[in-house]
């Protein structure tokens, strides 16, 4: 998977349509050369003068048989874009090389799809709130013919605001311990998904199936050394999780966790 980051100048135009596009005609141009190098599931950072606006997700390799030049993306827009030099600043010590966005001096340079690398895109990730989860699509790209040399990686983004709710729900509050962690910058704890995300289990990405922590109670959770049964009373722990009325917690979720704790306690023995 690669992370680009496009100087975006019709981002109306290409957010309607759901593309990325070299809106040129020059076929040496760096930015028609540059757009078949994407790949389904590359993370795109979008920037106007403005600022940082939008993270895109390809949705598919780029196709040097679109006389268009266009590829579909998955635009994950913010309330309000994040000022340019700040943003730049943030990220500048991992934007090196030759083909940069941002010169030594934090000047923008004139280009279209920057490659960068993951440091970057980690921090740029971070201010938005976004987190990147790993797919391998594999078996998708072996159906396209001709089969492409890349193995083709999908990834989706998920917003850690949904963690937050749960979060914002329970003040912070492990709802295994009840304890309120204060760090630096205020009160912390962990949304804890019961499912995991991601591969083998696929876990929803749903408030019914995050818990939240401390950060002992989401290690101990995801390890099975405990775990909860449907009325919400602890198994293997002294207690009863905490639960609001305003959190429904998903039945399936509990269910699965069980039978991974039971398989988990089977084979300790
Ligand atoms: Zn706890």
């Amino acid at each position: 998977m690669q992370f680009f980051w496009v100087n975006q100048s019709k981002f109306k135009i290409e957010k309607e349509l759901g593309v990325i596009r070299a809106d040129t005609r020059d076929s040496e141009h760096h930015a028609r050369i540059r757009i078949f190098e994407v790949r389904k599931g590359d993370v795109i950072f979008s920037f106007s003068k403005a600022g940082f606006q939008a993270v895109l997700v390809a949705e598919e390799n780029a196709d040097e048989s679109n006389k268009n030049c266009a590829v579909a993306c998955t635009y994950y827009t913010f309330e309000s874009s994040f000022d340019l030099d700040a943003t730049v600043q943030l990220v500048q010590e991992h934007l090196q090389g030759l083909y940069s966005p941002v010169d030594s001096e934090g000047n923008r340079n004139q280009g279209y799809l920057y490659p960068i690398n993951e440091k970057a895109a980690l921090t740029l990730l971070y201010l938005c709130g976004l987190e990147v989860e790993s797919q391998d699509t594999k078996t998708e790209s072996e159906k396209t013919y001709p089969p492409r040399k890349e193995t083709s990686v999908s990834r989706i983004i998920r917003n850690t605001k949904i963690s937050k709710n749960v979060k914002d729900i329970y003040e912070n509050s492990c709802q295994v311990c009840g304890i309120q962690l204060t760090i630096s910058n205020g009160p912390y704890s962990e949304g804890a998904h019961i499912i995991p995300l991601g591969q083998p289990y696929n876990g929803p990405d749903e408030e019914s199936n995050i818990l939240c922590l401390c950060p002992n109670h989401h290690v101990l959770l995801d390890g099975f050394a405990f775990s909860i049964a449907e009325d919400g009373e602890l198994i293997g722990l002294e207690g009863h999780l905490n639960i609001s009325k305003k959190h429904k917690i998903s039945e399936k979720s509990l269910e699965w966790h069980k039978m991974m704790y039971n398989k988990a306690i089977k084979s300790d023995s």
